[in-house]
C-alpha cells in the first residue's frame, strides 16, 4: 500500500507535523498534490510531503496502527500543485525559521478562498435495511460520503430516486465545510497590444557593465550556484546588466527572477521589463487581485512565463527551470519577512540556487554590511560599476550643522541654507524632495546644544525614553539597563536636552508658513493607505502640479524626476537613534539612496543633509557618497560588539496581557535557553528587556535575544527551548521566534 504523509494547512503549532493517511488504489496521489483529508472532525486542505510504499506483508499491523486515517477523497486538480523543488523549500524554511509546515506550505501558494460548504450524502450510522445498490453501499463506507456529482454521475441515480432514499432514511445529507482554492481563470492577457509590440533592442554595454555581465554569463554557463555582489551608484546601469543577463539566461532556456524591494517600485520594473521581454513576463506581489495572483501563479506553473518580477514573496516563484535570481536594492529591510515564517529573501535565493544551479546578484549602490562582508571573505564574487552612465555628477552635498541653527536663534525646522535652496529652486520652476528620515516611532533625548543623544552605557544603541506612571524612564531596548531622564547632557552638560522626533506633518505645516503659495505633495502612511493614492500623487508630482514631494523613506526609493534638483533632508538623525545596532547602516544606506535622486537629468542636482550629528561617520561618509570609509568603520564597529555579520541574532519575543506574566516566561525561556546553550562556545543569551514596542494591541512585550557565531551548532537547543516553551504556555501566552533577525530592538 502507498502511505501519503501530509502537511495540513493549518497555522496551529499544535498540529505542526506530517500526518499519515493510506492512499486506496482507486485514489492517485503525487508529492506537491493538494488533497482534502479528513481531520478529527472535520475536512482540511494538505499538501502532499513524502510517498512511501509500504509492503502490507511484512509491516501490516505495525503501519495499519500507525495509519489510522485514509485519503477519502481525489486529489484536488484545480488547486496548485507544488513542485518537488518547493516542497522541499518548505522543509527549509521550517527548519531554519522555525515555522509551522502551514505557513511554509502557504507563503508559496496564491490565496485560499475562503471555506465553502458543500453537500455531501452519507449512510446513517443506525440504519436497518439499506435498499442501496450494493456498490453504492461500499463506496459510501469506504470514502465516508458521496458527492451528490457522484451519485448522479457515476451511480447513475436520478434525482427523484435521491430525493426518496432521503426521505426514507437511506441516505442522510451533511453539509461540510470544506477550504477551497480560487479556480484561476484562463490566463487572460490584459498585454494584448504588448504582443503585437516590438521588443526594445538592448543597449551597447559600457566596459564596467560588461565585465560584470560577462561573469554572471559564465556562471550561467556553467549552471554554478554563484553569488554575486553588483555595487554600483543609482544610475550606473544595473538594471541594464540585469537585463541583458536575463537575456543571455532565456537563450540558454533558464528562467530568472527579479525581486525590486517594494511594491510600488514593481510597476517601472514591470514596464521596463515587458519594453525587453513581452508577454514572457510575470509579475507576482501582495497587491494583486486574488483573480490576479491565481493567473500569473498559474501562467508561471505552465511555463507561460520565464521572467517573473515581484517583491519577496516572488521568491517562491514555481519556475521549474530557474537559472537566474536578481535582487534589486539588495540591502532593504523589506527582503526580511517580519511575520511568520520571518525568512531573509537571501538565504531562500542561496537554497534555490543550490538546488538549481542558479546565479544569484545582489544589486546595491550600498550593500548591506552582510553581503559585502561576504565578498571580502570570498563567498561571495564582488562586480563593481565605479561611473554613472553619460558621466553625470553625483548631486553636491551641504551638511548643516543644526546645532549652530539653534545657537543662532533659530527655531525652525528649516535651516537658512535649506530655506534658500529651497527659493532658488522655485524661482528656477524647478522640484524638490523634501525627506523626513522618520523611520521608527521611539523618542529618544537629544541635547540641543552639542547633538549627542543618550546612548546605553552598555550598548551601542540609543535609550528610548518610556512614559511610566512615576514619570518618565530611559531604557535600553538591549542590555535591558534602564535610568531617570537626564536633565543635563551627559557630554556637554548643557541642560537643553529636548524630546526629539518630528512627523511629516508638523514640516508641512511649518513650510506652508514659510512659503504659503508652495504646492506640496505628502507621502507617508496617512496619505498612501488608499488603492492607488501612491501612483496618484507620484503623477500628480511628475507632471509638475506640485512644486515640493514631502515624504518619508517610501520616497527615497527607484523614483526618476527630470525636473528635481534639490533634495533636502530635514533631520538626518531620525533614523540614527533607533534602538538597533543597524541604525548607522540604515541612515547611510538611506541618505545615499535620497541623493540619487537630485540631477537625475539635465538638472544639476543638490542635496542639502540637515543634521544635530554633523560628524556622525555614516553622515559624513554618507556626504561624501564614500561607501568604502562607511563600510570599514562600521564593520570595526560590528567586530567589537560581536554583532552582525560576526555573529547571528535570534530573538524570542513573549506576549501577555499582564505584564509580569510576560515577563516571568520571558525570563523562564531566557534561562532555559542559557542553560542549554552553556556548552556551545562564543554564545550570548541577553536577559528578557521589554520589546521596542513594549506593549501592542494590548499585550506586553519582552524579549530574548540570543547572539552566536554558527547556528548550526545551537539549531537543536533553541528549536528544543522554543517547543518546550510553547508546549508549557498558556493559552493566552504568545511566543514567536526570529532565526536571524534583522531589526532587533
Ligand atoms: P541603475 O539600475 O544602476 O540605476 P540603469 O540601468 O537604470 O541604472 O541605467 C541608468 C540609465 O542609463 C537608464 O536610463 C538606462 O537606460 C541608461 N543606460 C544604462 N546602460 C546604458 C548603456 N550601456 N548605454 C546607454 N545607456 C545606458
Ligand atoms: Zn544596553
Ligand atoms: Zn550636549
Amino acid at each position: 500500500m502507498i502511505v501519503a504523509s501530509i502537511a495540513v494547512l493549518m497555522r496551529a503549532r499544535q498540529v505542526d507535523q506530517l500526518y499519515d493517511y493510506e492512499a486506496p488504489e482507486s485514489v492517485s496521489v503525487q508529492i506537491g498534490q493538494c488533497v482534502i483529508v479528513p481531520f478529527g472532525a472535520r475536512y482540511v486542505l494538505g499538501y502532499v510531503v513524502k510517498l512511501t510504499q509500504v509492503d502490507h506483508s511484512a509491516a501490516a499491523g505495525e503501519t495499519q496502527a500507525r495509519v489510522l486515517r485514509m485519503l477519502d477523497r481525489e486529489p484536488l486538480y484545480d488547486a496548485p500543485v507544488l513542485a518537488a523543488e518547493l516542497i522541499e523549500l518548505a522543509a527549509f524554511l521550517r527548519n531554519r525559521y522555525m515555522c509551522t509546515w502551514g505557513a511554509a506550505i502557504q507563503t508559496m501558494l496564491p490565496p485560499v478562498t475562503r471555506a465553502s460548504q458543500k453537500v455531501r450524502y452519507r449512510t446513517p450510522e443506525q440504519c436497518g435495511a439499506f435498499p442501496l445498490p450494493e456498490e453504492l453501499l461500499r463506496y459510501l463506507k469506504r470514502y465516508g460520503g458521496a458527492s451528490k456529482k457522484v451519485l448522479l454521475d457515476r451511480f447513475q441515480v436520478t434525482a427523484q430516486q435521491l430525493a426518496k432514499w432521503l426521505e426514507d432514511g437511506s441516505l442522510t445529507a451533511v453539509s461540510e465545510a470544506v477550504q477551497k482554492y480560487s479556480r484561476a481563470r484562463s490566463a487572460v492577457s490584459a498585454d494584448d497590444d504588448l504582443a503585437a509590440a516590438p521588443l526594445e533592442p538592448s543597449m551597447v554595454l559600457s566596459t564596467e557593465q560588461k565585465a560584470a555581465y560577462d561573469s554572471v554569463c559564465s556562471a550561467l554557463d556553467q549552471r554554478a550556484a554563484r553569488t554575486f555582489v553588483l555595487r554600483g551608484v543609482t544610475g550606473s546601469g544595473k538594471t541594464e546588466v540585469y537585463l541583458q543577463a536575463i537575456e543571455y539566461a532565456l537563450g540558454r532556456d533558464l528562467q530568472a527572477i527579479m525581486l525590486v524591494p517594494e511594491i510600488a517600485l514593481t510597476t517601472q520594473m514591470t514596464a521596463r521589463f515587458k519594453r525587453r521581454f513581452g508577454t514572457r513576463v510575470a509579475v507576482l506581489h501582495s497587491h494583486l487581485t486574488e483573480r490576479e495572483k491565481h493567473t500569473e501563479w498559474h501562467r508561471i506553473a505552465r511555463g507561460q512565463a520565464d521572467v517573473v518580477i515581484g517583491a519577496r514573496s516572488a521568491i517562491f516563484a514555481p519556475l521549474p527551470r530557474l537559472g537566474l535570481i536578481l535582487i534589486d536594492e539588495e540591502h532593504e529591510s523589506t527582503y526580511k519577512q517580519e511575520r511568520e515564517p520571518r525568512y531573509v529573501v537571501r538565504e531562500v535565493a542561496q537554497w534555490r540556487s543550490e538546488r538549481a544551479g542558479a546565479a544569484v546578484v545582489l544589486g546595491s549602490a550600498t550593500p548591506s554590511l552582510d553581503a559585502m562582508y561576504r565578498a571580502e571573505r570570498g563567498r561571495y564574487q564582488l562586480l563593481t560599476l565605479n561611473a554613472r552612465i553619460r558621466q553625470r555628477p553625483l548631486p553636491e552635498v551641504s551638511v548643516v550643522d543644526m546645532r549652530q541653527e539653534l545657537r543662532t536663534g533659530g527655531h525652525s525646522l528649516f535651516s537658512g541654507v535649506l530655506r534658500e535652496g529651497l527659493e532658488n529652486t522655485l524661482a528656477r520652476r524647478e522640484q524638490a524632495i523634501l525627506f523626513l528620515n522618520r523611520r521608527g516611532f521611539s523618542t529618544v533625548l537629544l541635547c540641543r546644544e552639542c547633538g549627542e543623544v543618550a546612548t546605553c552605557p552598555h550598548c551601542d544603541v540609543s535609550l528610548t525614553l518610556h512614559k511610566t506612571r512615576g514619570g518618565s524612564l530611559l531604557r535600553c531596548h538591549f542590555c535591558g539597563h534602564s535610568e531617570g531622564v537626564r536633565t543635563q547632557c551627559g557630554s556637554c552638560a548643557s541642560v537643553r536636552v529636548r524630546q526629539f522626533g518630528a512627523g511629516t506633518q508638523r514640516v508641512e505645516h511649518e513650510l506652508l508658513e514659510l512659503f504659503p503659495d508652495l504646492r506640496v505633495v505628502r507621502m507617508d502612511v496617512d496619505t498612501t493607505t488608499a488603492k492607488g493614492a501612491h501612483e496618484r500623487l507620484l503623477a500628480e508630482f511628475e507632471r509638475g502640479d506640485a512644486d515640493v514631494l514631502l515624504g518619508t523613506q517610501m520616497i527615497a526609493k527607484g523614483l526618476d524626476f527630470a525636473r528635481v534638483s534639490l533634495v533636502g533632508v530635514v533631520a538626518a538623525d531620525t533614523s540614527l537613534h533607533v534602538p538597533d545596532f543597524r541604525a548607522a547602516e540604515r541612515t547611510f544606506q538611506l541618505l545615499v539612496q535620497v541623493a540619487g535622486r537630485a540631477g537625475r537629468h539635465e538638472t544639476p542636482g543638490r542635496m542639502i543633509v540637515q543634521t544635530f550629528a554633523p560628524d556622525h561617520y555614516a553622515i559624513l561618509a554618507a556626504a561624501r557618497q564614500d561607501y568604502g570609509r562607511f563600510y570599514e568603520t562600521e564593520l570595526a564597529a560590528r567586530k567589537m560588539m560581536e554583532y552582525p555579520p560576526f555573529t547571528e541574532i535570534t530573538q524570542f519575543l513573549i506576549a501577555h496581557r499582564d505584564e509580569q506574566q510576560a515577563l516571568r516566561h520571558a525570563t523562564a525561556l531566557q534561562g532555559e535557553l542559557a542553560h542549554q546553550l552553556q556548552s556551545v562556545p562564543g554564545v550570548r543569551v541577553l536577559s528578557a528587556v521589554p520589546a521596542a514596542v513594549p506593549r501592542a494591541k494590548g499585550l506586553y512585550r519582552y524579549q530574548v535575544m540570543a547572539l552566536y557565531r554558527s547556528f548550526a551548532a545551537v539549531r537543536a537547543a533553541v528549536q528544543d527551548v522554543y517547543r518546550r516553551a510553547l508546549s508549557k504556555a498558556p493559552t493566552d501566552l504568545s511566543i514567536t521566534v526570529d532565526v536571524n533577525a534583522h531589526s532587533v530592538g
